[in-house]
Parts: C-alpha cells; structure tokens; sequence
C-alpha cells in the first residue's frame, strides 16, 4: 500500500495558482530530506540532495495542481459561477459535489444541480450541458448571504473527495491523482534514494500551474537548469473504453510515452528508460498520448534538455475522480531508483549521443 503522504496530498485543494496548501504541505516533507530547497516566483518547489557531488544534475518532478474550477462571479440569488481550471469535461461537472475553498482555508461546500426527470418533460427544457450555465448551488439565499459565508471571486473550487480503496485492495480510487501522485512520488524517491550509491546530484519536487498550459515548469528548470528532467505524471488509461487510439492498461507497469503532440521522447532518453527497465525487469507499456506533461516544456530550456515522463496509468483523470494500481506505483518507483543509479556523467553522454 501507499504511504500516508500520498493520501495527504490527494485531500489538498491546489488547481492552477492555487497551490500553497499543497505546497505548504511538500515543504514539510521535503526540509528534513533536504540539503537547500529551490523555490521559484511562482511557487514550484524542489529539494536537492548531492548538491557538492561532482555529477550531472537529475530533476524530477511532479505537478501540485489540480484540475477544478474559479469562483468567477456570484449571482443575485446566491449562486455560484464557476471558470474551469484545467481541461475538464462539462459532462463530468453534472450533479458533482464541489468545495470552495476561502481565503481562511476552510471549505464552503456546495453541489452543481441537475434537472430532474420531472423538470424536463414538456420537451422545450432541456438539462443544463455548458459550462457557462452551470450555478454552483452553496445554499446561499442572496448574494449578500453568499459574500457572508466568506465566497469571493477568484477563490479556487475542487470536486470533494472519496477516497477509496477497492474491494481487492490493489485499487485507489481519488480525485488529483493527475497529479499528486507525482509529487508524492518525487517526495517518495527523495525518502527511499541511497545518496551515497547514486553518481549526480538529485532535485525533487513538483511545479505549479501545468494544467493550464505547463507553466510552471519552464520557470523552475530555469532555476535548476538540470541536465536530465523525468516528469512523473499520470497518463489516462483507455481500457475501460473501447475502440480508443489512445491504449494504456491499469496494471500493466509504468508507461514509455513515446510520443505525444509536444514531446516526442529523446531517443537517448527512450533506449535508456527500456535498458533500465528490461535489466531490472520492471513493468512497461509504451504509451502514445494527447496531452502534454512538462517533459514538453523543459525539453526546450536553454540548448535543450534529456527529458522523459514516466508515466503512471491512471483510468478517469480530468474528473472529480480517478483510479490507480498499487503494481503501477511499484513499476513507477523501481524504474526511477534504477534510472538513478546510472546517471552519471558518461550515462549522460552515452544518452546524448544516442539523440
Ligand atoms: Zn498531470
């Protein structure tokens, strides 16, 4: 099973520009493993161990926030309306139980309405499917009332959560698993790294604002500027879904994404990933997808940088919920461990040339 940590993290509020409890949070964990840590002016965070190790620099990297929503306006009856956060299916918004969360940190809970069946039968009314007509229902009575209970436009708004756990116990069932999971992760590698036995220097933490464009990682490898940039980021699975392009299996190990419409990974980067991978036999799938993590945007840092996702299979992301396996959580970590024990200078030109 998963460390506290990890579910720690998937309870936080943090969509894009949001993140301070995530990250109040990360600095927590990350200051003791620590020998400095790296913040940039818009909040990425990364700790660095090896720092006067005479080794190449190896940056990994998850991304704090979360896709939701902002508060954009209240309406004179007291509803809530809402700007998506995030690429976020107007279909998933639909009957969904939201918490805003106001400026002393506490929750203001509050659900979108469907019509019922009952609303709907004279035909000419229809359910309400666009994002710009959607009212988040608090229960406020007025406007007035809603400003009383602490909502103020700008305030961030997160799908309320249920953990759970699968009968089977191999399952994790949460929102923000796109992706706590990596910053959780790069914490995880942080705990369990042996300094001594690894040949760089180690930076881990996670950026703000990627679901809204990759943002913060451009900023935080100008700070670090690494020479190798893993992202480790969750990957929608298809395999609920038929006929998709897409592929991916839950339980099937870590994914390679080979390709996806910013990143094509660095043929280096991608031999070395399958060696390490295929000599400690961890579980992969290769993976083609239609997003973007921010291996895209570190890649075109400087001269360029090796850059890889790691990619974590998860079913559902982009939605108030998503589901995990425990196996993929292994394959994750054991391929990053290994990678790690590598990376030394002459890895890193082996890597370069194979480009
Ligand atoms: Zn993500």
């Amino acid at each position: 099973m998963l460390k506290q940590h990890y579910r720690d993290l998937v309870e936080l509020p943090g969509v894009s520009a949001h993140e301070k409890l995530v990250r109040t949070y990360v600095k927590g964990m990350l200051e003791p493993l620590s020998e400095a840590l790296f913040q940039d002016k818009l909040g990425s965070l990364f700790g660095g161990v090896n720092l006067a190790k005479d080794g190449p620099k190896v940056m990994i990297a998850g991304h704090m926030d979360e896709v939701g929503a902002m508060v954009s306006g209240i309406t004179d009856k007291g509803y809530v309306k809402l700007i998506p956060m995030g690429s976020v299916s107007a279909a998933v918004m639909l009957a969904q139980h939201l918490d805003i969360v106001i400026d002393d940190g506490s929750f203001v809970p509050g659900v979108i309405g469907a019509k019922p069946p009952h609303l709907l039968r004279d035909g000419a009314s229809k359910q309400v499917t666009d994002f710009d007509d959607f009212v988040l229902d608090i229960g406020a009575d007025s406007k007035e009332h809603a400003k009383t209970l602490g909502v103020k436009v700008g305030q961030q708004v997160v799908f309320h959560n249920n953990y759970t756990i699968t009968k089977d116990g191999k399952k994790i069932i949460s929102k923000a698993w796109d992706d706590r999971f990596g910053t959780a992760m790069a914490i995880d590698i942080l705990q369990s790294v042996d300094k001594q036995a690894i040949p760089c220097k180690l930076y881990c933490g996670a950026n703000v604002q990627e679901e809204v464009g990759l943002r913060g990682a451009g900023t935080s490898a100008y700070m670090i500027k690494p020479d190798v940039f893993i992202a480790v980021d969750c990957s929608p699975c298809a395999d609920t879904f038929e006929d998709s392009e897409v592929g991916g299996s839950l339980g099937a190990g870590f994914m390679i994404r080979f390709y996806d419409p910013r990143c094509i990974m660095h043929q280096g980067m991608k031999k070395f990933v399958e060696e390490t991978a295929n000599k400690h036999q961890i579980k992969f799938q290769y993976y083609k997808s239609l997003g973007g993590t921010d291996a895209a945007q570190v890649q075109l840092s400087e001269d360029g940088v090796l850059v890889c996702t790691i990619g974590m299979p998860a079913r559902y992301i982009h939605s108030s919920t998503s589901m995990i396996h425990v196996d993929d959580y292994e394959a994750v970590k054991a391929v990053i461990l290994a990678m790690l024990q590598e990376l030394d200078f002459n890895k890193v030109a082996e890597i370069k040339s194979n480009v």
